[in-house]
């Protein structure tokens, strides 16, 4: 089968491979969507992950089910499928402790496009199939299910991490598509004032619709200075971090108030350190906090966000500004993302 495969740091092109093989509790899944991600962007080009030697790329992908191992219960082929970007080894006692994302390891319940061929090729291979396949709700689009893979579980992550209550003034750093569902998220968990850091216009007219209420850019100073402004010097009681650089944390503590909470999000895909500000940390005393996280994964996860599409509490698709029909698109949508053109949001690419 061919794959759309990062070659080594840098370096990206088709390969061919063996059509991987299917254990006893798995899966072999045929792409119908694909996305491509910011991580994909990390992994090649800052090579972030280390060195990767043609490894297929992705891990956002809705497809059809081609065959199932022996003891595979909920699942057939056939079946139209939403695939979990994280896909957990549930046993793990990293899984029990309440984080699938890390189970054999740290980051590692992450394995496409880090550990093992991604979802850019025409099989992919789902371990555990029952505890990481979701049924795509029927007459969902595949471009709107792939959302459910990794853009809203981590977005609204970011949320979680930062424990969102009712009236909470949230300042959220970065609204690309993460950044975009952190801001739904914020506003269906009740924020009141929602501060977005960014500057693409189309993802400022899309914050606005997730419930933005006011927008500050980095490239027109310090953002925790912009923010302390905009709120009187008292700052903001909430801050999810879904871009920026390692520096950005120094701002986000700067713009909390004592005892407030940053749920953090973005892959940091270079700089060796985080700062934090000594004065603004209360002499180590602030009782502020930092979460951080890579989103958890898993079947249940992927049923729940679906069914808030489906129930129409939020609307993923308004993120899908690059529409590509047919795989031979994969390395322009790549591409796209990368460049972050100003109409960009999120591309997807429909494979018949
Ligand atoms: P994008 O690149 O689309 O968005 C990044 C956002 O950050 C943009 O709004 C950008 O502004 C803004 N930004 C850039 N530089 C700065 C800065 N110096 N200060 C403040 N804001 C800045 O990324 P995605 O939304 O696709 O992904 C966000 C991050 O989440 C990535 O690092 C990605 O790898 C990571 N990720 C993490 C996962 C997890 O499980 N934890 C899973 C999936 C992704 P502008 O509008 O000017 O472009
Ligand atoms: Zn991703």
């Amino acid at each position: 089968m061919k794959g759309f495969a990062m070659l080594g740091i840098g370096k990206t092109g088709w390969i061919e491979k063996e059509r991987p093989a299917c254990g006893p509790l798995d899966a072999i899944v045929r792409p119908i969507a694909v996305a491509p991600c910011t991580s994909d962007v990390h992994t090649v080009w800052e090579g972030a992950l280390g060195e990767r030697t043609d490894m297929i790329l992705g891990h956002e992908a809705c497809g059809v089910v081609d065959e199932v191992g022996a003891l595979v219960r909920d699942f057939k082929p056939g079946d139209r499928v939403i695939v979990s970007a994280i896909t957990p080894d549930w046993g793990d006692i990293n899984a029990q402790r309440g984080y699938p994302m890390h189970s054999t390891g740290m980051l590692a319940g992450w394995k496409f496009s880090n550990f093992k061929d991604g979802v850019f090729g025409e099989y992919f291979h789902v371990n555990e199939a029952d505890a990481n396949l979701a049924l795509l709700p029927d007459g969902m689009d595949p471009g709107v299910g792939v959302m459910v893979c990794d853009m809203m579980p981590t977005g609204f992550h970011a949320a979680e991490l930062a424990d969102i209550q009712f009236g909470d003034d949230v300042a959220v750093i970065g609204i690309g598509p993460v950044g975009l569902m952190a801001t739904a998220g914020c506003a269906l968990r009740g924020a009141a004032r929602i501060i977005c850091v960014g500057t693409r216009p189309k993802c400022r007219e899309v914050a606005a619709a997730y419930g933005a209420t006011e927008f500050v850019s980095y490239r027109e100073g310090d953002i925790a200075d912009q923010i302390l402004q905009l709120t009187s010097g008292r700052g903001v009681d909430k801050v999810c971090i879904a871009g920026g650089t390692v520096d950005t944390f120094e701002q986000a503590v700067r713009m909390l108030k004592p005892g407030g909470i940053i749920g953090a999000v973005n892959y940091l895909g270079s700089g060796d350190f985080i700062k934090i500000p000594r004065l603004a940390w209360g002499c180590g005393m602030s009782h502020k906090s930092i979460r951080c996280g890579l989103m958890p994964g898993g079947r249940l996860r992927s049923e729940k966000l679906a069914a808030m599409i489906t129930a129409g509490r939020i609307d993923p698709g308004l993120m899908l500004t690059h529409k590509y029909i047919g795989f031979e698109h994969m390395e322009e949508a790549l591409l796209i993302m990368r460049s972050k053109s100003p109409d960009l949001i999120k591309p997807v690419v429909y494979i018949d």
